[in-house]
């Protein structure tokens, strides 16, 4: 279980993030949707320990958040791979991390290489890879884990229409494994309402929790062709209008 309570976040006297509260259970998969600069990669960056000077409470089965004791995989925005490693290098960079053995996951890898095309870029350094490249590179990295908490950060954002679909469907099948708690960041309706247990949508600066709706189509692999899926992708695009002005 994730507790957040009363999470409030400041940069210097810039107030970022204001009252969140948010309870995900075992299994949940919460998408998060809001303008630029609301906080959103502020509140996973929290989550995933690389932000501290929070107040409030972050709570992973009921202890303070720790990526030390806890598995936890950011997907972070710029895609947080190491340029002086190779594809290779940077896929099996957090089992190192968790001194895993990687044989372990020989099968796992070349899995999710192949679905995310990936085979033959082995040996390739991060500024040799086109941005949807890298971001695949960032995906696959995270996917191969076994995680408690899993966070990405628009994650698909770079990847083509199809592609994104593709790794859409991948992350559905990776999460059959094991499922950890997943919370992420989309600009995408379509995306949060095909993938996310619950929408929360957030607005404002500092940034804070405005809804969050129930969806009881997600994950489902033919869901966009029926009319519920259509009619909260409509009910969300008119809140969001309401709240935020366009979108
Ligand atoms: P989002 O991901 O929703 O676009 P961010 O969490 O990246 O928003 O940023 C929220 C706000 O906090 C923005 O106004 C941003 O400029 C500011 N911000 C983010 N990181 C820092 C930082 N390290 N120092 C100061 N301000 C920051
Ligand atoms: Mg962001």
């Amino acid at each position: 279980m994730l507790t957040i309570e009363n999470l409030n976040l400041s940069y210097g006297n810039f107030q970022a993030l204001i009252n969140v509260n948010l309870t995900l259970h075992s299994g949940d998969i919460y998408a998060i949707i809001g303008p630029s600069g609301c906080g959103k990669s502020s509140l996973l960056n929290i989550l995933a320990g690389n932000v501290n000077n929070y107040s409030g409470t972050v709570l992973l089965d009921r202890q303070k958040i720790s990526y030390r004791k806890k598995n936890i995989g950011l997907i972070a925005q710029d895609y947080g791979l190491l340029p002086w490693k190779t594809v290779h290098g940077n896929i099996i960079l957090p089992l190192k991390i968790k001194k895993l053995n990687i044989s372990d996951f020989k099968d796992k890898i070349g899995y999710i290489k192949e679905r995310l095309q990936l085979t033959g870029l082995e040996n390739r350094y991060p500024n040799q890879l086109s941005g949807g490249q890298k971001q695949r590179v960032a995906i696959a990295k995270t996917f191969i884990m076994e995680l408690d908490l899993l966070l990405m950060d628009e994650s698909f954002s770079a990847l083509d229409a199809i592609t994104r679909e593709q790794t859409q469907e991948l992350f559905l099948d990776v999460r059959n494994e094991k499922k950890p708690i997943t919370l992420f960041v989309t600009h995408s309706i379509d995306e949060a309402v095909f993938l996310g247990k619950k929408i929360v949508i957030l607005s404002g600066v500092p940034g804070s929790i405005t809804a969050i709706i129930d969806n009881p189509t997600y994950g489902k692999s033919d869901s966009r062709k029926t009319t519920e899926f259509l009619d909260i992708c409509t009910g969300i695009r008119d809140l969001i209008k309401k709240e935020w002005g366009t979108y």
